[in-house]
């Protein structure tokens, strides 16, 4: 452990980007509108799972390695035998109302760094898509520089469920994220992972980015975990199996995520987690990085003080998700303000209340290790006796 004066004077010096808000936590949430109807349908074309078995002959593996497909492909079809009648909720115009009043056309270098279509890429290209490719529905969520919608592809593609994120360019060059966003999006449409949400394609016009993601039918885990309070031991227990999961196949492949946190998080169909939020992952082949990122709760001890850090990183922030789950709080959060998150941080301040039981405690315990290389790894998580106690026997 170190000592608290330097760890104090770094504090004053840390400078947390300005696109990543001090109180990341909205209370409040309101529930989501009643997707019954979609859930049904969505079931019978829910987004491809890379592990589920094979799709019909003629719709692409997404199994298959990218480079060896020649053609543009559209994001996986529905089966061709039924003429699908699927729900995508009311539109309400939002996206021509907002496009009036929001953005302007952006020129010059900050354009071209923009001009993003998916059906321009060398390897694996997809078909040319607009915005006249979908058919609108119900509005899914207000992001940060843009809207989110329902919506189904039309003919000439086969009908498929996606959501749409609208990003407004000139915003995204306000607040300078443009090769985040161009990073987000690289890694993103390369993953395919159950838990990680696929991004099937892209495109602009003059004012806009859009991207097509993969429709979480349960929507945020956020909104959940704020109405529940807290998890059960089992529900928190498949999540981090999941998450463990996942983050062991971003490491695999040489991508720290940085951000773990529940407002990243998405719910699919089958109540399965999904990874959503890429803006901060880095893709760091040997290198480790010193860039301070990520949100207060969630920061590991090295980031805190400044240091290098490696993917150990995600392993300290599964440990702080999971306390999460458990608790309904994540374990250094202190409301005297942020200096006071920090020094708990770099303390590993940890306290359990009475109810948590001895394997989950274990587990935590094992992950917020103050030394990153101390911290349990993501292959003994995955066979930590809590996470295979509630693992279901076909999984
Ligand atoms: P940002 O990601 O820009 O920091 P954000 O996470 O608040 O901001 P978005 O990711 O744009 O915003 O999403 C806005 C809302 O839309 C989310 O809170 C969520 O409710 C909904 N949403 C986003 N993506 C999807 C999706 N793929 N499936 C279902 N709902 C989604
Ligand atoms: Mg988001």
């Amino acid at each position: 452990m170190t000592s608290i004066n330097p760890v104090t004077r770094q504090i004053a010096d840390i400078h947390i980007s300005s696109s990543q808000p001090t109180n990341p936590r909205p209370l409040g949430h309101t529930k989501q509108p009643s997707q019954t109807n979609v859930t049904k349908l969505l079931t019978k074309y829910a987004a491809p799972n890379p592990h589920a078995a094979k799709p019909p002959s003629r719709v692409p593996s997404p199994t298959k390695p990218l480079a060896s497909r020649s053609k543009p492909v559209d994001p996986q079809p529905a089966p061709s035998s039924s003429k699908p009648v699927l729900e995508i909720g009311k539109y309400d115009g939002g996206l021509e109302l907002e496009n009036e009043e929001r953005g302007t056309v952006v020129e010059g270098a900050a354009a071209r760094a923009l001009a993003l279509d998916s059906s321009m890429i060398q390897v694996n290209p997809t078909p040319k898509w607009t915005l006249h490719s979908f058919e609108i529905g119900r509005p899914l969520g207000k992001g940060r520089f843009g809207r989110v919608y329902m919506v189904r592809t039309k003919p000439p593609h086969t009908p498929y469920i996606l959501a749409l994120k609208t990003l407004y360019k000139s915003e995204i060059v306000q607040e300078g994220v443009e090769k985040q966003l161009r990073r987000e999006i690289e890694i993103q449409q390369n993953l395919r992972h159950p838990n990680i949400l696929r991004l099937y394609g892209y495109f602009h016009d003059s004012k806009r980015v859009f991207l097509m993601l993969e429709f979480a039918g349960k929507g945020e885990l956020y909104k959940q975990l704020s109405k529940h309070g807290s998890f059960s031991e089992r529900r928190s227990s498949r999540y981090i199996d999941q998450m463990a999961d996942a983050l062991s196949y971003l490491h695999s492949k040489h991508i720290i995520h940085r951000d773990i946190k529940p407002e990243n998080l998405l719910i699919g169909i089958n109540g399965e987690l999904k990874i959503g939020d890429f803006g901060w992952s880095v893709h760091a082949p040997g290198n480790r990085r010193k860039t301070l990122c990520g949100t207060l709760d969630y920061l590991p001890p090295e980031m805190v003080e400044n240091k290098a850090h490696g993917a150990h990183v995600d392993l300290w922030a599964l440990g702080v998700l999971m306390y999460e789950f458990l608790i309904g709080n994540p374990p250094f959060e202190d409301r005297r303000g942020a200096k006071n998150t920090y020094l708990r941080i770099a303390r590993v301040e940890l306290h359990f209340p009475a109810h948590v039981s001895a394997e989950p405690r274990d587990l935590i315990t094992k992950l917020l290790q103050y030394e990153p290389e101390k911290r349990l790894s993501l292959t003994k998580v995955l066979v930590h006796p809590w996470i295979i106690r509630y693992r279901p026997k076909d999984a």
